[in-house]
């Protein structure tokens, strides 16, 4: 079965439609995603590379160096600054969508929390999702996650 999702930037000025199966829905505690959402954690919303269109707009892209010294590409609307998608050179079949960008914004319950550490003391996280005190070293479970919730939220 295939889902199909649209989204864009605050100003409307870039477009994208997803259609595909996502692979993970998780929250990033870490400084970094801090700072760059401007709030306590950021959100991510993985899914295969090629499932995703951009239907219009041009987007602009940053290049940041991770903990692990690896590269991870950052596109974002030139107008409006919007973040829209993370990419990471060591997955480059997969791409992360800032799913707070999605129109619909109503099954953004993640299955994980990582970079617990640098989590801020209010962030009430929910006890049946994973956690992380900062990157897992594997993300299979967090995929596998993921797929038990969407296989449970099947009508039957
Ligand atoms: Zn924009
Ligand atoms: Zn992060």
């Amino acid at each position: 079965m295939s889902e199909v999702f649209e989204g864009g930037c605050q100003c409307g000025h870039c477009r994208y439609r997803i259609a595909g199966k996502s692979l993970s829905l998780f929250a990033c505690h870490c400084r970094e995603c801090q700072r760059q959402s401007g709030s306590a954690f950021g959100m991510a919303l993985w899914i295969q590379h090629s499932e995703i269109t951009l239907l219009s707009g041009k987007l602009a892209s940053w290049t940041r160096e991770t903990p692990s010294g690896r590269h991870m590409m950052c596109e974002f609307c030139p107008e409006c600054g919007t973040r829209l998608f993370h990419r990471q050179e060591n997955r480059p079949d997969m791409i992360s969508i800032k799913p707070g960008t999605l129109d619909d914004t109503s099954s953004l319950a993640p299955v994980a929390h990582i970079w617990l550490d640098s989590a801020q003391p209010w962030s009430g996280i929910n006890s049946e999702c994973l956690q992380y005190p900062g990157n897992p070293e594997h993300f299979g479970l967090l995929f596998d996650r993921w797929d038990e919730r969407r296989e449970a939220a099947k009508p039957a």
